[in-house]
């Protein structure tokens, strides 16, 4: 979807039922940048394949907004392109973790049959783990060809997470430093971290976007930019006053 003169929304690309993972990308005049590759190769596919129609003889660079799976998933099918793909320096993820995430994703299929048949070697069909091959540990600016954009490090779902910021179209991708419509995910993280995505959330509110493009769920335009804010602002401030997050499983 497009969003503004350069930017663009690929939303609702597949994962876990119900959640889906929203990728998008942002044509300057010499480069693309392509902000996540989705879950797993058929949603890298797709990502790449509107990434490129846009302006065809456009080189194209991929940032990582985080270190889950859901988010870096299809970096391998632009690595295998010979495209750049740029994360924090944390970010490092094992192939372990990856076969980890494979088996958690299959035991999560609720029927019987296509669990024991593996269907999720479907789901991750052609996608190995590629890990970005170029690495920010603080604020950094790409300048894409007549449009700059301010890579800025939001931490707290993950100390990995980074926002790309469009100031000239007023469009700012989030990944799950922000998520709309569901529950954000603070189960990979302690009060202490909630309180830094706190700081995360006031830095991204500073901006005052126009359009907000959060890793999980639909875009955000105008008014529903600070709804969205205050709604993940407040249950982080309610998670850290209770010391757990909303979807930890607790013993009775
Ligand atoms: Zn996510």
């Amino acid at each position: 979807m497009r969003l503004s003169n350069r930017c663009y929304a690929v939303t609702g690309l597949g994962y876990s039922a119900p959640w889906c993972v929203n990728a998008g990308f942002l044509v300057g005049d010499n480069l693309t940048l392509v902000v996540d590759t989705g879950g797993n190769t058929l949603a890298a596919q797709t990502v790449h394949g509107y990434a490129s129609a846009v302006r065809p003889r456009n080189q194209l660079r991929v940032i990582n907004t985080e270190k889950h799976f859901d988010h870096i998933g299809g970096n391998g099918f632009f690595r295998d392109r010979g495209i750049d793909v740029w994360g924090h320096v944390g970010i490092m993820r094992t192939p372990d973790e990856f076969q980890t995430e494979i088996t958690e994703f299959n035991d999560a299929i609720p029927n019987d049959a296509r669990r024991a048949r593996g269907e999720a070697r479907a789901f991750f069909h052609g996608t190995y783990l590629a890990n970005p091959n170029c690495q920010i540990d603080c604020d950094t600016r790409f300048d894409l060809g007549g449009c700059t954009v301010e890579i800025l490090l939001t931490p707290g779902h993950t100390a990995t997470n980074l926002s790309v910021w469009v100031p000239e179209d007023e469009v700012l991708f989030t990944g799950d430093c922000l998520i709309s419509g569901y529950l954000p995910n603070l189960d990979a993280g302690t009060p202490a971290d909630w309180r830094v995505w706190i700081e995360s959330l006031e830095r991204i509110a500073s901006l005052n976007p126009a359009i907000v493009v959060a890793g999980h769920g639909p875009v955000a335009r105008g008014d529903e930019v600070h709804v969205l804010v205050d709604t993940v602002m407040q249950v982080l401030e309610e998670s850290i006053a209770r010391g757990y997050s909303p979807t930890a499983e607790r013993a009775e």
